[in-house]
């Protein structure tokens, strides 16, 4: 039988770039890798898909979701919910796939307290004067839900220790290939086991 997957969790404050350094370092199929698909009550921002960014409900769906257990963890986030189903998470790793979650601190040390395996992995950027720009930069949002997200983003920074490696997100590539290296080693591992 094959050996179960890696769960991988990608953290690090809102701003600095976890989704492309996640799209980035998936690009490698060796890694045997696929993204768990988060649930969230956040209205869709301009070109996110169904299914492919989040699956989106209503807050009511939501909560439903929680009171049926069927979320491997979840929080609240400026406002919105954001959760990760178990059921998929669970199935893909047993058929060997390492799961890659992108989620924040809060949801990680649910995991971490669940599932002592799980692979933490915590980006952060350059300097938060770097951080402040590249929210800024986003211009999708209200300077009050920026403000919002600056604030989470200094709280979060204070959760790195938790982590077990840090990588710092000065050139997306870097990042990518050090996540990369990082996830074949410990695949080595598994199969050594
Ligand atoms: P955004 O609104 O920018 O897409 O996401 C806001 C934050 O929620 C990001 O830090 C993102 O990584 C995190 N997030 C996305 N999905 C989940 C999830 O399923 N669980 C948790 N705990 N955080 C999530």
């Amino acid at each position: 039988m094959s050996k179960r997957g890696l769960l991988v969790v990608i953290s690090g404050p809102s701003g600095v770039g976890k989704g492309t350094v996640r799209r980035e370092f998936m690009k490698n199929e060796d890694l045997n890798r696929c993204y768990s698909v988060s649930m969230t009550s956040r209205a869709p921002r301009a070109g996110e898909r169904e299914g492919i960014d989040y699956f989106f409900v209503t807050r009511e769906e939501f909560e439903k979701a929680i009171e049926e257990g069927k979320l491997l963890e979840w929080t609240e986030f400026v406002g919105n919910y954001y959760g990760t189903p178990l059921e998929y998470v669970e199935r893909l790793r047993d058929e060997g796939k390492n799961v890659i979650l992108e989620i924040e601190v809060e949801g990680a040390a649910q995991i971490k307290a669940k599932c002592p395996d799980v692979l933490m992995i915590f980006i952060t950027p350059p300097s938060m004067e770097e951080l402040e720009r590249r929210i800024r930069g986003r211009r999708t949002e209200a300077e009050e839900i920026v403000q919002q997200r600056l604030a989470k983003a200094e709280r979060e920074m204070t959760y790195v220790g938790q982590y077990k490696y840090v990588i710092c997100n000065e050139e997306v590539d870097l990042a990518a290939e050090l996540i990369s290296v990082i996830i074949r080693n410990h695949m080595k591992k598994q199969n050594a086991e």
